[in-house]
């Protein structure tokens, strides 16, 4: 990795600051200790979530690439900062559930816990002042945010996402319940996962402990208050690097 002087901040989300460089192919990106749920209606301080996050996420995005699925991800930087690609991010958040949970079992009758095969894969509208909706396919049409060809590529990059991620997961005795991922367009107009994976962003169950709370090793934590948040990602982290121990570093 090349070296590169940090810019100026060129957005700053709920969870993560993305810095432009000195390199028009290079953004970074921090991740911060904020927590959020329900559209940043509840907020926390979080310490240490950040880094937790991003150790996660960068191991996660070199098994995808391992794979052969293309991602923004170059190279951890601090504990808490990487870099990526630029991307141009698809304002569509992609939904892919292996067991109905959460929002699912509030807008159809199915039992939490339900099994779903083959997985279920929704689109949502990425956009906070709208809630992020559900979209429907004349919905998205009609937003012209992707061409029918570009829309088949992001669903089959996220079921391949789904298979990779759920059996690596498997064989550190967690159940991927189920994950929310960003893709952006980069430079060369070439789809790939962006954004982050995470358990902000993923539900992960805990496959050695059989109680329903306690397997919760995810952000639905600080959503149903249960505590432990940071004792939870860190255990993720423990079982994501015992099989990914060191990721790529950048200068
Ligand atoms: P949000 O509050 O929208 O969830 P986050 O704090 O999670 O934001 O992330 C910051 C922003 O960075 C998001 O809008 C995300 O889409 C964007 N982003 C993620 N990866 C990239 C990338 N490679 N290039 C440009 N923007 C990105
Ligand atoms: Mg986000």
């Amino acid at each position: 990795m090349t070296s590169y002087s940090l810019g100026s901040l060129l957005y700053e989300g709920k969870a993560k600051r993305v810095f432009v460089t000195d390199q028009a192919d290079l953004v970074a990106v921090e991740y911060k200790d904020d927590a959020t749920a329900f559209n940043a209606l509840k907020k926390a301080q979080l310490a240490g979530k950040g880094e937790l996050n991003c150790q996660i996420s960068a191991r996660l995005f070199e098994l995808l690439e391992r794979e052969g699925i293309a991602t923004h991800y170059l190279a951890l930087q601090e504990p808490n900062w990487m870099l990526v690609r630029p991307v141009q991010i698809v304002p569509v958040e992609v939904v892919v559930r292996n067991i109905a949970f959460g929002s699912l079992c509030k807008q159809m009758p199915i039992e939490p816990g339900a099994p779903l095969e083959p997985p279920l894969l929704d689109l949502y509208y990425k956009d906070d002042a709208f809630g992020d909706p559900l979209l429907t396919d004349a919905r998205l049409e009609r937003l012209g945010l992707l061409t029918p060809a570009q829309r088949q590529e992001l669903e089959r990059l996220a079921m391949a996402v789904n298979a990779c991620l759920r059996q690596f997961f498997a064989g550190i005795a967690l159940q991927l319940v189920d994950f929310k991922i960003e893709l952006g367009f980069t430079a060369d107009g070439d789809l790939v996962v962006a954004d982050e994976i995470s358990p902000d962003t993923c539900r992960l169950w805990d496959l050695q402990v059989s109680d329903a709370s306690d397997r919760i090793l995810d952000k639905d934590r600080f959503r149903q208050d249960l505590g432990g948040v940071v004792e939870a990602y860190g255990e993720v982290l423990k079982r994501v690097q015992g099989a990914c121990p060191s990721p790529r570093l950048g200068k």
